[in-house]
């Protein structure tokens, strides 16, 4: 008991510490920080997580506000027939959190719910603190349905986002004002989930011009099926008098309450997450100013360890200034050479025990791993299995490493596992494949820096901004990808990777066709002869990705643009 106290009072210390101080709050559904804690799906959360990391590295005042989301997205197994099989992860979460003593509540359909706060602190790279609130609603008072809100990570039905979202949004603002957070000025969205955080300040000022120059709202999906939107039968009372009607015309569509829409019209400052994306953007909802920002990835997070050694020994600074990694080309040829050996060995050592498949060192190996569903067309590459034999055959040995979940409710993402493990059986001799389960942060990190080449297939114009090509230039490891999200940007043919399918110039949405022979083409006539037999071309492309590539596309770069265009403007 005693020693609780001492934890308690010395978490309230530095709680007051950083009290009074933090000008930014950061709202996102989900965030990805530390590889033990389970409280993300993919590519939205870990941008948090990085995002909070580079302001923590560059002294940014920001707290974080997520939901603890107790059982994770899920834990994925496969068994032998490809067929995913979804658990609950079992989330020891006073290992990694504290608890906090203030609570506060949010009113659904009338019933009165009660909130706490979990503690994460990221510490930046001169010792500056981010905290970071985990929303939980598991507490006795509340009834049985109320406790499950904070359990699943896009789980349930409507009903259960939407409560989700008032916990997040409504709940949100108001643990920080429990919590003592008096000097918070801007409010970050980190895409419309938490889009009812608007009401609530709202009600607070009830001058819609005093939210909008409080509020920045960061959009992330390109198409319109994908916004979260609740029909106004439930979402009225749920929300209840909190929803004003004055704007129910501007955030409402087809009777149904928008999130972004509602996060549009309360925001002074909007982006898109790519250049391309901002565009996208603009075209879908006219009448908004909507800017863009490129993600980014935390380079410490993301650089593999004996890269890491070789960044310290040959561009010290590099932590805290990113910008450093320019001056990669000036690194030996054979250092970089053999640190990606290394990196390599380990995940080829991961499969080979895991997995019993026997892959080599030395061997072209192939890299895809992200979420599992149609528009990323995860089995392009396996579409024709003769056609990848033959490229083995006459160029040389492939090894191709696999991981990602599909979300429980879509099928043909699951139907793509499975297209993958019948390959697995079809393809064998010099095409070795196999399939990491349950992709998460540990696993995403041995891959992108592991393999040599990292492949990205996503139709166009669907990926906002991708960012796993990110991490996979951080380790000098090159992006072969459809011209889509970031890739727009990144992609210099043959020097920090190469494009799968029409010109950047060209509009036209992605035909699998093209892409599926360009895919081929490419990796026979150029890839992989490069691998083999130009080895020495091929280590510059590595170093290439290094300066080019991850001097730019990190967060640290991104969080000053955050800054200066959005925060502080
Ligand atoms: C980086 C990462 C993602 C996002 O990758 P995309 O290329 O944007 O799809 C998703 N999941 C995990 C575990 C990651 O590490």
């Amino acid at each position: 008991m005693e020693e609780m106290e001492t934890l308690s009072s010395k978490i309230n210390k530095s709680i007051n510490n950083l009290r009074g101080k933090p000008k930014i709050a950061y709202f996102s559904m989900e965030i990805g920080i530390d590889e033990n804690i389970p409280s993300y799906s993919g590519g939205l959360g870990i941008l948090a997580g990085d995002t909070i990391k580079s302001c923590a590295d560059l002294n940014v005042p920001v707290v974080g506000v997520t939901l603890l989301s107790e059982n994770g997205y899920f834990y994925q197994k496969i068994d032998e027939h490809g067929n995913q099989i979804e658990l609950p992860i079992q989330f020891a979460v006073q290992n990694f959190l504290q608890l906090l003593p203030s609570t506060t509540t949010v009113n659904i359909d009338d019933r009165e719910i009660k909130i706490r706060a979990w503690l994460y602190q990221v510490k930046g790279v001169s010792g500056f603190i981010v905290p970071v609130f985990f929303l939980d609603t598991n507490i006795d008072e509340n009834s049985d349905w109320d406790r499950t809100l904070t359990k699943y990570l896009y789980g349930g039905d409507n009903r259960y986002r939407l409560a989700q979202e008032i916990v997040l949004g409504i709940g949100g603002v108001k643990i920080l004002d429990a919590l003592g957070y008096t000097t918070i000025d801007k409010y970050h969205m980190n895409e419309g989930h938490a889009a009812l955080g608007t009401l609530k300040l709202y009600d607070i000022y009830n001058d819609v011009e005093r939210v909008r120059e409080q509020c920045v709202f960061t959009t992330h999906t390109p198409v319109a099926a994908g916004h979260d939107q609740f029909d106004m039968s439930y979402a009225k009372p749920m929300i209840g008098e909190l929803l004003p009607d004055f704007i129910l015309g501007d955030v409402t569509f087809d009777n149904k309450l928008n999130m972004t829409r509602l996060a549009l019209f309360f925001s002074h400052y909007v982006n898109g997450v790519a250049k391309k994306h901002g565009e996208v953007s603009r075209l879908m909802f006219p009448g908004y100013s909507i800017d863009s920002i490129t993600n980014g990835v935390h380079s410490t997070t993301w650089v593999s360890e004996p890269f890491q050694r070789l960044f310290d020994k040959t561009m010290p600074g590099w932590h805290s200034d990113p910008y450093i990694l320019r001056s990669a080309f000036s690194i030996e040829k054979n250092e970089v050479w053999n640190a990606h050996i290394e990196a390599k060995k380990n995940l080829i050592n991961f499969v080979n025990e895991r997995y019993n498949v026997g892959m080599t060192y030395d061997d072209f190996t192939i890299g895809f791993a992200r979420r599992q569903t149609a528009y990323k067309r995860p089995d392009l590459l396996i579409s024709d299995p003769n056609r990848l034999m033959h490229i083995a055959d006459k160029v040389g040995p492939i090894q191709i490493i696999y991981s990602g979940k599909a979300h429980p409710k879509d099928g043909s993402g699951k139907d793509s596992i499975k297209k993958i493990y019948n390959a697995m059986k079809s393809i064998s001799g010099k095409v070795k494949i196999t399939y990491i389960h349950n992709y998460d942060m540990k696993i995403g990190k041995m891959m992108t820096s592991g393999v040599d080449l990292w492949l990205n297939t996503p139709r166009r114009p669907r990926e906002a901004s991708g960012t796993s090509g990110m991490k996979a230039a951080h380790n000098g490891i090159p992006q072969f990808s459809t011209l889509d999200g970031w890739w727009l940007e990144g992609c210099i043919e043959n020097i920090t990777g190469w494009a799968i399918g029409p010109e950047k110039t060209q509009e036209e949405e992605s035909d699998d066709k093209i892409d599926r022979y360009d895919l081929y083409d490419k990796l026979e006539n150029w890839i992989i002869p490069k691998f083999y037999n130009d080895r020495d071309n091929w280590i510059r492309t590595m170093r290439s990705c290094i300066a080019i590539n991850a001097s730019f596309f990190n967060t640290n770069r991104m969080i000053q643009q955050y800054v200066l265009n959005a925060y502080f403007r």
